[in-house]
């Protein structure tokens, strides 16, 4: 197996249109497990970690520009009060070593359904900066990236180089169930973001369908409820959150796995969208929340 190690972005995307049968290697969390247990055995490593601006993040026309090979402990410590939502999921991802090296531009290349970064990036509107030597640079809203299990909009020449996402508006937050508290994949998990001033909120499903999405329904449900001025500054309607979290649930297509039943998955999110939905909105009434 040979072992690609571009200086730079420039020769990196050079390596990659040369070279398509090379995987792309950042953290390596998850590729180094592919090949140790044989689940693949690529021609060739493409090592993007000597691309020292993967690493690095950035303010850039209002927005956040999170390079795809920031390790999650950095996420969280230097930007995880501006992307609250993402930052709760990154700290849910393995154990330190993990967080250590993983990334979410490794998350996202990745494409499990399970995912942790995939919610809250849904939820708040993250665009994935991609690229390729041919044909420049294309900006993904988030949810037409993951087309299936494990599949994205990434083409065979293109490397993921960045995420794109406004700082928090509101109130954000993620919520995982698992087999047990640390190291476990998601048996179902949910992200909310509360978007005030434009009297909105946005959800991320993940691990309960083929791809992570977001609850549509639920969402036109809420921002219509919500709809007048008075109501973002009041206490949650009776009865709204108990029917925003059915929404949730039923936007769902979950199976049953080892990890769970489908029925169980739906009930879990239904529940999670539910409180966090509680969550949030307190955290906008007490003004802990951004607004
Ligand atoms: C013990 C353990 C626990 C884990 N726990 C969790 C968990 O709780 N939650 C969770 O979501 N994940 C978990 N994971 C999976 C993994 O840590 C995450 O998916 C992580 O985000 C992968 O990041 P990475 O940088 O290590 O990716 P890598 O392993 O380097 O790459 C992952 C995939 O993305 C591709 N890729 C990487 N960078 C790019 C790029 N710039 N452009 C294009 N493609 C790219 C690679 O080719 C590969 O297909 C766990 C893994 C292990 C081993």
């Amino acid at each position: 197996m040979e072992f690609l190690r571009p200086l730079s972005w420039e020769e990196a995307l050079a390596l990659r249109a040369g070279r398509p049968d090379a995987v792309p290697i950042q953290g390596g969390t998850d590729v180094m497990v592919e090949i140790n247990f044989e689940v693949r055995r690529p021609g060739a490593l493409l090592d993007l970690n000597p691309v020292r601006e993967l690493a690095e993040w950035e303010m850039a026309e209002g927005r956040l520009r999170i390079g795809a090979g920031l390790p999650y402990t950095r996420l969280i410590e230097e930007v995880g009060d501006r992307v609250p939502g993402l930052a709760q999921a990154a700290r849910t991802v393995g154990s330190p070593q993990i967080r250590n090296r993983g990334t979410v531009g490794g998350n996202l290349g990745a494409a499990s359904p399970a995912g942790d970064c995939h919610p809250p990036l849904l939820a708040a509107g993250a665009q994935v900066e991609v690229e390729s030597a041919a044909g420049g640079v294309r900006m993904i809203p988030a949810e037409e990236f993951y087309l299936g299990v494990k599949r994205t909009a990434l083409r065979d020449d293109e490397l993921i180089r960045a995420v794109w996402l406004r700082p928090a508006e509101g109130p954000q937050h993620f919520s995982k169930v698992g087999t047990r508290n640390a190291m476990v994949i998601a048996v179902c998990s949910f992200a909310i973001a509360l978007h005030p001033a434009e009297r909105r909120v946005g959800t991320g499903i993940g691990s309960a369908a083929p791809t992570p999405l977001r609850a549509a329904e639920a969402e036109e449900f809420l921002a219509g409820e919500l709809a007048g001025e008075p109501a973002w500054g009041r206490s949650l309607p009776d009865g709204l959150a108990e029917r925003f979290g059915e929404l949730v649930g039923r936007a769902a297509a979950p199976i049953d796995d080892v990890r769970g039943t489908a029925a169980y998955r739906r009930h879990a999110l239904a529940v999670m969208a539910r409180r966090t939905l509680t969550w949030a909105w307190q955290d906008r009434l007490a003004g802990t929340g951004r607004s």
